[in-house]
């Protein structure tokens, strides 16, 4: 039996670049068997590819939007048929627009909610079984430092992310009896496809001149901090949000 067959799971959500393809890097790094959930087929396909030259049977990739419930039981029972269970489920797929209350339209209000919440919560519901499967399961939700106060890119993406935080708490609180964690990570800006989208040259200043440190966070230092929450050194630690923003968050000050 090849040793990797008892190796701990991860399934990581939006894993086909950016955040979630650190996250999974990481985990595999770790010693991990990991299934990469991606909307984007071309990408996610790439990106699996890639891993699998090193890693082959560690690796699981699954086309799938989050929000959309079928599909994701369907990608629930692939990672049930291939690994029979899920020791952490990170939640990182999202979207982000930058618009206003005045011009967001109701079309992009639900889109952001749709994945960035609905998301997690399907996600959650699909994979506990796995989850309770492991003994001691760990979620970790992808929020962010906009779902801490009033966000630079406006209404619909802080809600979404501040639901998140709620949604992490309810989750560490009515799954703490089957022995599963829940909790979350507020990254502050990071150079990806996503920051390089949505933040203006005037939100870069201001990240440049409100941020401690002084810089975006790289991709690497938040796969660091999930893997810390998802891991036995954080067994005691749940229903918490861990702000990875180089002191943005403590500082208080700065945008939006
Ligand atoms: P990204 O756009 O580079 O990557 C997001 C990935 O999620 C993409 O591969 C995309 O295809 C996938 N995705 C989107 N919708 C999906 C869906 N419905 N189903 C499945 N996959 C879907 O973004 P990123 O910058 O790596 O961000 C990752 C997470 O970190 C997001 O939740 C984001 O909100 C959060 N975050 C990012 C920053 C930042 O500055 N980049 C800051 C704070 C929080």
């Amino acid at each position: 039996m090849n040793a990797s067959t008892h190796a701990p799971v991860a399934v990581v959500t939006g894993a086909a670049r950016g955040i979630g393809l650190a996250i999974a890097r990481w985990f595999l790094a770790h010693g991990h068997r990991v299934a990469l959930i991606d909307v984007d087929a071309p990408r996610l396909d790439a990106a699996a590819g890639l891993l699998a030259t090193d890693h082959s049977e560690r690796v699981l990739a699954l086309h799938c939007d989050v929000s959309l419930p079928a599909q994701v039981q369907d990608a629930a029972e692939k990672v049930r048929e291939r690994f029979g269970r899920t020791d952490a489920l990170v939640n990182n797929a999202g979207v982000a627009i930058f618009e206003p209350i005045s011009g967001t339209s109701f079309e992009d209000w639900r889109r952001v909610m749709a994945t960035n919440l609905d998301g997690p919560f399907l996600c959650a519901q699909a994979f506990l079984p796995l989850l309770r499967a492991s003994g001691a399961g760990s979620i970790v939700n992808i929020a962010s430092i906009s779902g801490l106060r009033a966000s630079t890119l406006r209404v619909a993406y802080g809600t979404s992310k501040a639901a998140l935080i709620h949604l992490t708490k309810q989750q560490a609180v009515e799954l703490a009896s089957f022995g599963i964690r829940s909790n979350a990570i507020a990254p502050g800006p990071v150079e990806t496809a996503m920051a390089k989208q949505v933040h203006t040259a005037e939100i870069r200043a201001d990240y440049h001149a409100s941020v401690p440190l002084a810089r975006y966070g790289l991709e690497e230092e938040i796969a660091a901090a999930v893997g810390f929450l998802a891991g036995s050194a954080a067994s005691y630690i749940t229903g918490q949000v861990l702000a990875v923003d180089g002191g943005f968050d403590a500082a208080g000050v700065g945008l939006p």
